[in-house]
């Protein structure tokens, strides 16, 4: 067992079709074989050993699939790492990690400090391509046990100090296996649209492995910009693409009133963060495409929930359990909560980690009698579909009453003027927490911020609707284009 097996079945199916793609420049399997054999070749000679770690800190350039494949095939463990992250970041990923090495972008930070305690490697395309004609490919792979950790990522963490999670090759080939049949129905003749970072969980499993395992072409784009997209989209005929609800709304802001050619997209799938259901129907009208809303975490693989192709879908949702994985919802109390009770969604199946990296107390927290606690408040309803609430730290309480963050933005969200929104709670004398929201207009659009807390107020329970709404040139995102609620910052509301 091991996760690079994708790679050698699909090259043995057709090692001519084109795995990846960057602007022109186009990488076949063949290609992505021969030179993922060689990098496995080159780290060996490095001394990196089974079950080392490598970090590889690398944007999305067809590079980043031949690293990755290299470390996996040596029997190495793959780190991934954002290449926006500063050298301070980096040095904490590679102490906790113990990272044996790193192989960096050479337009990254990180590429110009020479590490005397290990190998590091500042990687160009022909750079990249001349060191690894030096050594002799690695045929074949060095077996793994389906148990032994295969990548460690590390989670986006907004608290706390960021934890790797440990996947090995049996929770991610089940979960590329799993999504290709019952969710992607990828085969040769695809083209994926690998927007998503491939550094993160969603981009790696849904976009590069899924692909690869299915023998398709992955299409790159190194750094999202909607424009760029649509553009990407049209000329390569993609005909599944995978994005958080951001990418969809800047794709819809993008578009504007032109109708760019997507016939040839077949599936679209959102995950990530929640995507509210205006936006969706808007996505879906304009472009004629469905959009599967599916739910997961780095720690599960990430894929752990889908709005299924084959079976009803429900906006709003993030659909039932993926085949081999069961999800519950629990009461503060840890007891099974009742139909449509809110509670913390517990996950149980082959997607679950093996545990934080060398974290054996956090390990035991986060996983209690096999099953997995997200830290998500969700609900089942009575067809067995979940819905996200949100997330337990983002729960507003006001005056003792819940306040779900969600469902405001969701009201937000249909508001004619508005792009994105966040709804926060903050500190307030007399209520214990005050709910603001902080919105960006779309393009051109005119809005105030007592219209648009009007607008709620005449749509929700008196004690949910935002008593103060900012409006801001843009949210604070991610790196998968996620927006980061907790580096918003905009003044506590007067007491009054
Ligand atoms: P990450 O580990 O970075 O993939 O983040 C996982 C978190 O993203 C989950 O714990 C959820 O809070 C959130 N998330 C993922 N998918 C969804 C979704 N469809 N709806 C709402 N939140 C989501």
């Amino acid at each position: 067992m091991n996760l690079a097996s994708i790679l050698l079945a699909a090259v043995s199916r057709d090692p001519h079709r084109p795995a990846l793609k960057l602007g022109d420049r186009t990488v076949s399997y063949a290609e992505l074989d021969d030179a993922s054999a060689r990098c496995a070749g080159y780290l060996r000679k490095h001394g990196v050993a089974p079950g080392d770690r490598v970090a590889l800190m690398l944007p999305n350039v067809p590079e980043f699939a031949v690293l990755y494949y290299g470390i996996l095939r040596a029997g190495a463990v793959v780190v991934p790492m954002n290449p926006l992250l500063k050298p301070r970041e980096v040095d904490y990923y590679l102490e906790d990690s113990g990272a044996k090495g790193i192989l960096a972008w050479h337009t990254t930070e990180q590429a110009a400090v020479d590490r005397a305690d290990g190998l590091s490697v500042a990687v160009t395309p022909d750079g990249l391509t001349d060191l690894l004609a030096a050594y002799e490919p690695v045929t074949g792979l060095v077996e793994r046990d389906g148990d032994e950790t295969a990548v460690i990522l590390y989670t986006s963490g907004t608290t706390g100090q960021p934890k790797g999670a440990e996947l090995t090759h049996d929770n991610l080939c089940r979960n590329v296996e799993v999504s290709n049949a019952t969710l992607l129905g990828l085969g040769g003749g695809d083209v994926m649209f690998g927007a998503l970072p491939l550094f993160h969980s969603f981009g790696q499993t849904i976009a590069l492995n899924c692909a690869v395992a299915a023998g398709a072409t992955l299409t790159l784009l190194p750094r999202f910009d909607a424009a760029q997209a649509l553009e990407i989209l049209v000329r390569d005929r993609a005909t599944v693409f995978a994005g958080v609800p951001t990418m969809y709304a800047a794709l819809l802001a993008a578009a504007g009133d032109d109708q760019p050619d997507l016939s040839a997209l077949r599936t679209c799938v959102s995950g990530g963060a929640a995507l509210p259901v205006e936006l969706l129907r808007r996505f879906e009208e304009k472009f004629g495409c469905v959009i599967l809303e599916g739910y997961g975490l780095s720690e599960t693989s990430p894929v752990a929930s889908f709005n299924h192709p084959d079976r009803p879908r429900k906006p709003g949702s993030i659909g039932t359990p993926i085949d081999g994985v069961e999800m519950d919802v629990r009461t503060a109390d840890g007891a099974p909560a009742a139909t449509d009770e809110v509670g913390e969604i517990v996950i149980r199946g082959h997607n679950v980690m093996k545990g934080y990296w060398r974290r054996p107390e956090a390990t035991a927290e986060a996983i209690v009698d096999g099953w997995f606690r997200t830290g998500d408040l969700g609900a089942r309803d009575a067809d067995g579909y979940y819905r996200i609430v949100d997330r337990t730290k983002d729960l507003v309480i006001r005056g003792g009453f819940n306040v779900y963050p969600r469902e405001v933005e969701e009201v937000l969200y249909e508001h004619p003027a508005v792009a994105e929104a966040a709804v926060l709670g903050m500190p307030y004398p007399t209520l214990g927490e005050e709910v603001v929201a902080v919105v960006a207009l779309r393009p051109g659009a005119d809005a105030d911020p007592a219209e648009l807390r009007e607008y709620v107020k005449g749509q929700l329970a008196a004690y949910k609707y935002p008593r103060q709404v900012w409006i801001v040139p843009a949210l604070p995102k991610g790196p998968t284009g996620k927006i980061l609620k907790r580096s918003i910052t905009v003044p506590p509301p007067a007491a009054g």
